[in-house]
């Protein structure tokens, strides 16, 4: 696969290390590598190795992180899976159009897609680190698929849309852009910043948040932004602060 170095499969707080080692097979068979726990309950484990068969190599040279922040500091584009829809609707797409997406970034820096724990799949903080939601198409009588099921198919996915990609969706229109996507720590960064900047304005009350933050999420996440519209915004912020000081 291209670019396969680019293209991050993140597992958060997996409890079965079983759905570990089916998982790296599973990205084995369709060529991707690059495998990311978050906080996984029992890992390293033999019975990771021993699900993983012939994609051993994958769970060795798997990255153990702390948080998710971390396993996608260095992403342009993270995609979340997610099972059900959640009380602040976010940008979903199709397996389809979610490897789409990852193929065609992945030719330009580090994607990441990202799955929940087995019981309870992500929690909102962690979907709102993401860009875009994907939802696997399911019986709406039982919509949740194993974990490695649902890593399968978006890896499936991601297999068939780069065999067909030849560099061309490199160049669609609407992908194309001159600045690098913001990264997800860059992003990070700039919502706290935010944050300070509207809580110093009185626009914001920490005890009060409701759900500004998701939404101020939410738009900026929509919007993909590139590094120089990051370094405007985060010198808007800094000049607010300058002119407000001493006030
Ligand atoms: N009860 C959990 C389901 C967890 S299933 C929930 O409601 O979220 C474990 C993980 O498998 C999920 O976090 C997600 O990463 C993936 N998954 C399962 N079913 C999926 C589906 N239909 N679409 C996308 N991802 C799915």
């Amino acid at each position: 696969m291209q670019n396969s170095d680019n293209i991050k499969i993140v597992l958060v707080n997996t409890s079965h290390p079983g759905n570990i080692g089916a998982a790296a097979r599973a990205m084995k068979n369709m060529g991707i590598t690059q495998l990311v726990l978050v906080q996984p309950e029992d890992f390293p484990s033999g019975v990771a190795r021993g699900r993983s068969a012939s994609a051993i190599d994958v769970i060795e040279n798997a990255i153990v992180v702390d948080t998710l922040e971390e396993a996608i500091a260095d992403c342009g584009l993270v995609i979340g899976t997610s099972a059900r829809s959640r009380k602040i609707p976010w940008p979903m797409v199709t397996p389809e159009s979610c490897a789409q997406k990852i193929v065609t970034e992945s030719t330009e820096g580090k994607t990441a897609l990202v799955f929940g724990r087995e019981d309870a799949g992500l929690n909102n903080d962690e979907l709102q680190l993401c860009n875009y939601h994907v939802q696997i198409p399911t019986n709406p009588d039982c919509s949740s698929l194993n974990l490695a099921a649902a890593v399968m198919v978006i890896c499936y996915e991601v297999f068939k849309c780069d065999a067909s990609f030849e560099g061309k969706a490199a160049v669609a229109e609407d992908e194309f852009w001159d600045r690098e996507k913001a990264t997800g720590e860059q992003v990070e960064h700039f919502y706290e910043h935010l944050e300070e900047v509207m809580i110093k304005i009185k626009f914001h009350d920490p005890e009060n948040p409701r759900q500004l933050m998701q939404r101020m999420r939410r738009l900026f996440s929509r919007i993909r932004i590139d590094v120089m519209e990051m370094n405007i915004l985060r010198g808007i912020l800094s000049n607010i602060e300058y002119h407000i000081k001493g006030k």
